[in-house]
């Protein structure tokens, strides 16, 4: 079906694939142009602050708009990306955006990006990196990268390495979705990491579970006592955000405060954010 030896850089459709070879060679291809034809968008989530109720950060997550399939979540074409050699170029282009918006209307905002153990491993990150913040005149303090724990796995290509150095530059870098996967405790001694984000997975039972409650607490001990902060994700519920709270975490995303939102929708919600606002109560 594909010259090159089968290797999919021509792909056609046959009558032979099925369903989801179809829409997996679609998306493959869509993404070598959705750069250029503008098709990709960042949304920005809302960190809050617990103590203070208020907004401190920005998480970027990528939007697709796909002109057939419509809009394509970014945890189905991230590794698609990634697969065929084309993260490097969409990475690029959110870190640039991400960036522009930290200086631009986002100021005050701690911004973070997600970045992809792949994107690690490409010897040219720490030049990308570097790029996005001396053209958007961005101070690095202000940039915050989040990393998941398959980082560490099998780290043969340096990517801790390029890690080590990206946080030399003096970006932030959050551990995301810890506690989930290959979670070790041993991976907070071999990076300075300077937040670790509770997964949504232990959050959204923590009202439900002994075990999750107790592991969200425990986390947040950790984090503390080596000079961490926490942010507990997927808060939905202000009964949770009162055990996150009890735990002693320190900041929260989620649908309580809000999902990730277009850019102008997001500037919007933090016009209207009062500058007292008290934290929603438990009901
Ligand atoms: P993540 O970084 O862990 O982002 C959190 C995901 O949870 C987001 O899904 C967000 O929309 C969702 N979420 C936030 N609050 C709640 C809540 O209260 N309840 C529920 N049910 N969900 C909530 P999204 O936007 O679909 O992103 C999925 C994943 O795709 C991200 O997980 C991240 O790993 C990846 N991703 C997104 N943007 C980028 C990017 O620019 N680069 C890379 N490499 N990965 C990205
Ligand atoms: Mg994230
Ligand atoms: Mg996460
Ligand atoms: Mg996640």
């Amino acid at each position: 079906a594909a010259k090159d030896g089968g290797r999919g850089r021509h792909a056609v459709y046959t009558p032979a694939m099925g369903a989801r070879s179809r829409r997996r060679v679609a998306l493959e291809q869509g993404l070598r142009t959705a750069v250029a034809r503008g098709e990709l968008a960042l949304h920005w989530q809302p960190k809050v602050d617990i103590a203070g109720w208020r907004i401190v950060g920005a998480e970027a997550l990528l939007r697709w708009q796909h002109p057939q399939l419509g809009a394509v979540g970014p945890s189905e074409f991230i590794p698609v990306a990634e697969q065929c050699g084309l993260i490097a170029e969409i990475g690029r282009w959110a870190l640039a955006e991400a960036c522009r918006a930290a200086n631009g209307p986002l100021a005050g905002l701690v911004v973070s990006v997600n970045v992809s153990p792949v994107q690690l491993r490409d010897a040219h990150a720490l030049a990308v990196l570097r790029e996005a913040l001396l053209a958007a005149r961005l101070p690095p303090g202000r940039l915050e990268l989040e990393i998941t724990e398959s980082v560490f796995i099998g780290d043969s290509d340096g990517a801790l390495e390029r890690l080590h150095a990206l946080r030399a530059l003096g970006v932030r870098v959050a551990l995301d979705d810890f506690g989930t996967g290959y979670s070790s405790l041993a991976y907070l001694r071999r990076f300075p990491f300077d937040t670790l984000k509770i997964d949504r997975a232990f959050v959204s039972e923590v009202l439900l579970r002994a075990d999750a409650r107790a592991i969200v607490h425990t986390i947040a001990q950790l984090a503390g006592t080596l000079g961490m902060r926490t942010v507990s994700e997927g808060v939905e519920t202000a009964a949770q955000l009162a055990a996150v709270r009890q735990a002693g975490c320190h900041e929260v995303q989620g649908y309580l405060v809000s999902p990730p939102l277009p850019l102008d929708r997001f500037l919007a919600l933090r016009a209207g954010w009062p500058v007292r606002q008290a934290v929603p109560e438990a009901g």
